[in-house]
C-alpha cells in the first residue's frame, strides 16, 4: 500500500511528510521534514466517515425514540465510546434525524433486531446508501461478517 503524499502548506515541500499522531477530533496530522510544520491535510468531522456518523447519530435517535426505557445510548454513554464530545452527538443525531427515521419507516421487521440497536444502525445505513435486502438476509450477513469489523 503506497501512502498518499501530502504537501507542505507552509514551505509547499512535496514528499518527506510525516505522521505525527492525531488531532483532538482524531484527524491524522502530518509533519514536514524540512520546515516542521504540522497540519491537517483531511481534517474529517470528527474523524468519522459520514457512514459511521450516521450509525452512531442512529443509534442515540433509536435509543431515544424507540426504545425509550433503553437509555443504553445516551449521548454522554456514546461521546465515551466514540471519543467524542457529547454536543457532538447531539449535533450528529440532529444532522441524521430525519434520514434516521425515514430509514426506519422502512424497517418492518424491527423485531427480529431484538433490541440490537448496532445491527439496526447498520441495517439503516445499509438502506440509505440505496441498498435493499431483506432484513433476516442482512442481519444473517451481518452477523457472519461480524469478527472483521474492528475499527482502527
Ligand atoms: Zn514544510
Amino acid at each position: 500500500m503506497t501512502e498518499k503524499s501530502y504537501t507542505c502548506p507552509y514551505c509547499l515541500r512535496t514528499g518527506g511528510q510525516g505522521k505525527a499522531g492525531r488531532n483532538k477530533t482524531g484527524s491524522q496530522r502530518y509533519r514536514c521534514s524540512r520546515c516542521g510544520g504540522v497540519y491537517t491535510p483531511d481534517p474529517i468531522l470528527s474523524g468519522y466517515s459520514e457512514s459511521d456518523r450516521f450509525i452512531i447519530a442512529a443509534l442515540y435517535i433509536i435509543d431515544q425514540d424507540f426504545f425509550r426505557a433503553h437509555n443504553e445510548f445516551t449521548a454522554r454513554a456514546l461521546a465515551e465510546t466514540f471519543h467524542v464530545s457529547h454536543q457532538t452527538i447531539i449535533n450528529w443525531s440532529r444532522e441524521y434525524q430525519l434520514e434516521v427515521l425515514i430509514q426506519l419507516r422502512k424497517v418492518r421487521s424491527i423485531s427480529q433486531f431484538n433490541s440490537n440497536h448496532l445491527a439496526l444502525a447498520r441495517y439503516l445505513s445499509f438502506l440509505r446508501q440505496g441498498n435493499t435486502m431483506d432484513v433476516s438476509k442482512f442481519l444473517e450477513k451481518d452477523l457472519s461478517e461480524l469478527p472483521t469489523r474492528t475499527k482502527n
